[in-house]
């Protein structure tokens, strides 16, 4: 297919056709919309302001190559480098997971219940209640392990002004991203390489923790074949997958972990798969911890447990 012309609307129209074919039109269209914004900062107000906008010949074949790379499936926040997360950005690519809503959800959920039990000062973009944000600032050490993009350290950092914020990861690749972003967001967070299945960090093991929050890999190897290609074909899967024989192998060694190193009135916070409400519930009690809640997510699916120390 030839385009007419290398106006917006007729580059639009082309490479949305081109989309269409693995996308569907609505996504289609909301892709190039993304990447006219991204590389040009064209968006609908300036299309319809003026009919006749053009692109030159190099931004046309910018546009070219971003559409080629999601022809291949190639989620679109890899191949602008970016994606939005608790309305901050963060650089992600192919060594880190897409930041997720339900991890945002995780975030804001986490912010606020330690607004109220530590009286740490919120950013001021954060509005938690009132009679939360009354209470005295007190320093909180909080520790996210498998930080990967390091989405959950940073804006927790931003959010909560007096935390001292540590972040783990086993992926020497996933850390030069989540400090490219700590240095982005102007945030300060301690970046530790280690496995949490076998820690050896003098300092990771050493510290007392107020908070203990992972996201860790909980998708079961079975559940692939439910997934989209772009996932599959481009996230890490270190950082998605376990074994259907243990999948909650990293929930166990982090509450094992825990009980040494949480402080007291200290909580652990997971995101965890939907589909193990239950079993998270039975391992929290298997290990004596008696006050567990697990809450729901926007579609309103087990996806945070918090544990008390
Ligand atoms: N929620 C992510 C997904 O469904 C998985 C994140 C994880 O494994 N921690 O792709």
């Amino acid at each position: 297919m030839k385009m007419s012309s290398n106006s917006v609307r007729d580059c639009r129209r082309h490479y949305a056709g081109e989309l269409e074919k693995i996308y569907g039109s609505n996504e289609a269209n909301a892709l190039i919309m993304i990447l006219l914004e991204h590389y040009f900062n064209i968006n609908r107000v300036k299309i319809a302001m003026n009919p006749d906008l053009r692109l030159s010949e190099s931004e046309l074949l910018t546009l070219h190559f971003a559409v080629k790379e999601l022809l291949k499936n190639k989620p679109v926040q890899y191949v602008i480098g970016e994606a939005e997360f608790c309305d901050m950005k963060f650089f992600v690519d192919e060594n880190v997971l897409i930041p997720r809503p339900e991890t945002e959800e995780l975030v804001n959920q986490l912010v606020s219940w330690s607004v109220s039990q530590f009286g740490v000062n919120p950013h001021p973009s954060f509005r938690p209640k009132r009679s939360e944000v009354e209470k005295s600032p007190a320093n909180i050490s909080i520790l996210d392990i498998g930080t990967g993009s390091g989405c959950i350290a940073v804006s927790v950092a931003k959010l909560l002004k007096n935390s001292a914020v540590t972040a783990v990861d086993i992926s020497e690749k996933a850390l030069e991203v989540a400090k490219k972003n700590a240095q982005a967001n102007g945030v300060d967070v301690r970046f530790i390489l280690d496995d949490i299945l076998n820690p050896q960090n003098s300092e990771l093991i050493e510290n007392q923790y107020d908070i203990i929050v992972s996201n860790p890999p909980y998708v079961c190897e079975s559940e692939k074949r439910e997934m989209r290609a772009n996932v599959l074909e481009h996230e890490p899967a270190t950082a998605l997958f376990v074994s259907d024989n243990d999948p909650l192998i990293f929930y166990r060694k982090i509450l094992e972990f825990a009980q040494k190193a949480l402080r007291p009135n200290g909580e652990v916070w997971f995101e965890i798969n939907e589909r193990f409400g239950k079993e998270m519930r039975a391992l929290c009690l298997e290990k004596g911890l008696q006050n567990v809640e697990i809450i729901n997510d926007f579609r309103g699916r087990d996806r945070v447990v918090r544990v008390q120390s």
